[in-house]
């Protein structure tokens, strides 16, 4: 028998760390029964649990309601392999068969973890062996490895879920064809949205933190995730969501920059997406950050309130006659393109593939990077965060601009090396900026951190320039791209769990 090999199959021990699956093997005793050896009775304390290594089990119980003894095994074997074994002992004749539990299957979890009596009587259905971890060993694993405590919480709120699943599905029997999101980083503009659209098939459960590593475990008996930018879709949570059952990630944003494609495409799960929400909401919060700072309107709403009606330090740029300059000319570009033509802007854009149909029939003239940024008096940025765009804007860039320049973004933090932004700022290179996004914007942006001091120095000294002006990632924030999120996030999702082949899903993103 292998043991590591079969416990490396289990639910509960298959995705431990290295250590504490060694610590599992250690403390993991074999046991040899007899058929018709009785493991344990209904009613004892349950001192241990164990896997199933070779043969079968059969529970029996005596009580006539034979729902809550379903516990004592995580899954019931599928096919038994042998007869059913004799009901336990003399005067028992009226013991029932309530399931078996073959190779692979966990037994004693929730009598050992909530030290209740055992629900059901185990007897030996042929010669079995049995893997049997002892209360004590339990003990020690939850009290030295808390990866062994995340799998069994994961285990064991997968079990209530499944519970409650069947509850629910008694009191309402439409519930039982529903399809379970799991959806993270909640925030009351998107519950409000997607309550808005959402029908009697999808069912959501609204969850405040972040997906992460930590707070994966939250996703079992889901079948989806529905994330937002800052949620972290690394190898190691997609591994996670695979093992829990999870096959749908639906990203309720454009960007995935946040998912390791590749692991998720290992993992079998598909990756939707939100390809075009409202690119007028985030090229609108372009031009509206480029008006603000080219005419100072921040800085005059505070004067005014304080009394301060001095013009003086207001002085701004009109923006007619000079030139703007767009990095990534796709549905964002293409709107924030339109508006700055209609302010009588000259406009350049790069792009790794222009439409140039676009391009021709706006007048926007298509250059080389190089070229758009000695040339431009703003530059916007709206290409993706790429491993090729990484710090697209570096020390390099910033001293070929202009003197003055204007920077946007509202793309991603990434595509700014903001080390270098800062020095461009010092030194008078950048003249203004304005930023919906920032590298480590993770650890603060859409988080009230008021009652905090700013622990990020980068960020801290960016708040100190009047002519920077910093929002917390709301360029999609408006009613309308909210309601598109939200309707065309649970299109994805409907298309997924009606059993679309996943390669002819139109939103599906995969490595490139
Ligand atoms: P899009 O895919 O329609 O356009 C991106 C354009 O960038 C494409 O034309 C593409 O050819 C071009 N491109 C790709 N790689 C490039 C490179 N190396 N150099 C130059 N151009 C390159 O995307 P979109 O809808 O216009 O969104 C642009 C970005 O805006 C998204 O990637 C996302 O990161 C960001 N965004 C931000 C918000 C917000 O709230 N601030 C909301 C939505 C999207």
């Amino acid at each position: 028998m292998d043991t590591a090999k079969l416990l490396s199959q289990v639910d509960l021990f298959g995705h431990l760390k290295p250590e504490t699956f060694a610590a599992v093997l250690r403390a993991a005793q074999r046991r040899d029964l007899v058929t018709g050896e009785i493991l344990f009775r209904e009613g004892e304390r349950g001192e241990f649990l164990f896997v199933v290594a070779e043969g079968a089990l059969d529970a029996f119980t005596h009580r006539a309601e034979s729902g809550a003894a379903r516990s004592e095994g995580a899954h019931s074997s599928p096919t038994p392999s042998t007869r059913a074994a004799q009901p336990p002992g003399e005067g028992h004749e009226d013991a029932c068969l309530l399931r078996r539990l073959g190779v692979g299957d966990v037994g004693g979890l929730t009598s050992i973890i909530l030290k209740q009596p055992r629900s059901a009587t185990l007897v030996a259905a042929c010669p079995s062996v049995l893997l049997v971890l002892a209360e004590r060993a339990v003990e020690q694993l939850l009290e030295e490895h808390p990866d062994f405590s995340r799998s069994l919480i994961a285990v064991l709120s997968a079990k209530v879920r499944g519970k409650t699943r069947a509850l629910t599905s008694l009191i309402r029997p439409m519930d039982r064809g529903l399809f379970r999101v799991a959806f993270y980083d909640t925030k009351a503009y998107d519950q409000a949205s997607f309550q808005a659209a959402l029908g009697d098939d999808v069912h959501i459960d609204w969850l405040s933190p972040r997906l992460d590593e930590r707070t994966v475990e939250l996703a079992a008996g889901h079948h989806a995730v529905c994330a937002f930018v800052n949620d972290d879709l690394s190898r190691a949570t997609l591994v996670r969501l695979k093992q829990l059952g999870v096959g749908l990630v639906a990203l309720r944003c454009a960007g995935f920059n946040n998912v390791d494609l590749p692991a998720a495409a290992e993992c079998g799960i598909t990756v939707l997406r939100v390809p075009a929400y409202s690119p007028e909401a985030v090229a609108e919060h372009a031009v509206a950050l480029l008006l603000t700072l080219s005419r100072k309107t921040h800085r005059a709403y505070n004067r005014v309130h304080e009394g301060n009606f001095s013009l003086v330090g207001l002085v701004g740029n009109d923006l007619h006659g000079r030139t703007a300059g767009l990095i990534g000319l796709g549905q964002i570009g293409k709107r924030c393109a339109a508006i700055l033509r209609g302010f009588g802007m000259r406009v350049l854009a790069y792009d790794s593939a222009p439409d140039r149909a676009f391009a021709a029939e706006q007048r926007v003239e298509l250059v080389d990077l190089e070229t758009l940024v000695r040339a431009s008096d703003v530059i916007s940025l709206h290409a993706p965060l790429l491993p090729s765009t990484r710090h697209l804007i570096d020390a390099e860039r910033v001293g070929q601009m202009k003197q003055g320049v204007t920077l946007i973004n509202t793309s991603r933090g990434g595509l700014v090396d903001t080390r270098a932004l800062l020095e461009g700022l010092k030194s008078g290179q950048v003249g203004a900026a304005g930023l919906d996004v920032y590298e480590e914007e993770s650890e603060y942006f859409f988080e009230d951190h008021s009652s905090t001091v700013i622990s990020d120095d980068l960020l801290a000294r960016l708040l100190t320039f009047n002519n920077v002006l910093i929002t917390s990632h709301q360029g999609f924030l408006t009613h309308d791209a909210l309601n598109a999120i939200a309707s065309t996030t649970l299109s994805n999702i409907r298309r997924f769990a009606s059993g679309q082949a996943p390669d002819l899903l139109p939103n599906r993103v995969v490595a490139p």
